[in-house]
């Protein structure tokens, strides 16, 4: 019986997972981040770092948190719960006034708010004109020589 041909492949053997990036190849931050807990793992190993319970909420279970990778032996203690939070970002999109979820980034109001809002705005504007046409018609005011429009967003 023949050996069966071999077939080289250029591509990885399936089996062969690929490992994670060699700790050069880290972006920078990630690298950062790495080094810093590798120096806090060592320094809780000699006890320079003391396991403490979670700063938020009290829990016993707790792991390190940096807020500066740069200060490596800097750590808060967090539970997962609270650590997670921490990760999260500052400010979860909500709506500044229904405090329901704002779909659209950059924006201070839910669609509905927004569109509320508006109506107001465009309520408000007409009023002005209105009164301003009033006060010209009664004789109490000029029009004001037309400047360029200042373009007033509603949403900052
Ligand atoms: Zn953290
Ligand atoms: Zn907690
Ligand atoms: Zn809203």
């Amino acid at each position: 019986m023949s050996a069966p041909p071999l077939h080289v492949k250029a591509s990885e053997p399936c089996h062969v997972k690929r490992s994670r990036p060699k700790h050069s190849e880290l972006p920078e931050e990630q690298r950062k981040k790495v080094n810093a807990r590798k120096a806090a793992n060592m320094a809780q190993r000699r006890g320079r770092i003391i396991k403490q319970r979670c700063e938020r909420c009290g829990a016993a279970q707790a792991e390190k948190h940096h807020d500066d990778y740069a200060q490596p032996l800097k750590v808060r203690w967090l539970c997962m719960a609270c650590h997670r939070s921490e990760h999260a970002p500052s400010s979860p999109p909500v709506c500044s006034k229904c405090r329901g979820p704002r779909d659209r980034e950059g924006q201070q109001f839910c669609r509905t708010c927004h569109a509320a809002y508006m109506r107001a705005w465009r309520v408000k504007q007409r009023q002005l004109v209105q009164l301003a046409r009033a006060l010209v018609k009664a004789g109490k005011a000029t029009l004001p020589t037309p400047t360029t429009p200042v373009k007033e967003s509603p949403c900052s």
